[in-house]
């Protein structure tokens, strides 16, 4: 696991989490700890993300949708945190470029070609987000 500053992509950080302190025994993070960490590299009170959390997510997610569907999503909703400043939103990732996407161009935050597309988003790479938190895959309704 490695866990990384959302601003600057840094495995240099702090957060919050409960220790036994006879010997500083690890025991868990606290609630929301990774809302609010430290990054000693960009010195920034960033959200903290493990990336391939968030992608174990996404495939939990998709095998979920695909359990009550033969079809496969059109859209996922997710979160995601603008390096820049930090700032957070809830977005549309479009995975199928079809007239039905075209058409719901405007809610559409990002095109993704597959799923394996969307996970690379929530690494830190070329993007000016990074993808944090996936909640469920969906279709667009006619
Ligand atoms: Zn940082």
């Amino acid at each position: 696991m490695s866990v990384i500053c959302t601003r600057c992509g840094s495995t240099n950080v702090a957060c919050e989490a409960i220790v036994n302190p006879n010997g500083n025994v690890f025991k868990r993070y606290t609630d929301e700890s990774f809302l609010y960490g430290q990054c000693e590299n960009c010195g920034a009170y960033p959200e903290l993300i493990d990336p391939n959390e968030v992608k174990m997510d996404i495939d939990r997610l998709y095998q979920e949708f695909k359990s009550y569907s033969d079809t496969e999503p059109d859209y996922a909703n997710c979160r995601i945190v603008y390096k820049d400043d930090g700032n957070d939103l809830n977005v549309k990732f479009s995975l199928r470029a079809d007239d039905k996407a075209a058409a719901m161009d405007e809610s559409i935050f990002y095109h993704c070609d597959s799923i394996s597309d969307l996970k690379s988003l929530a690494e830190y790479v070329g993007e000016d987000f990074i993808l944090v938190e996936c909640f469920r895959f969906d279709k667009w309704t006619d």
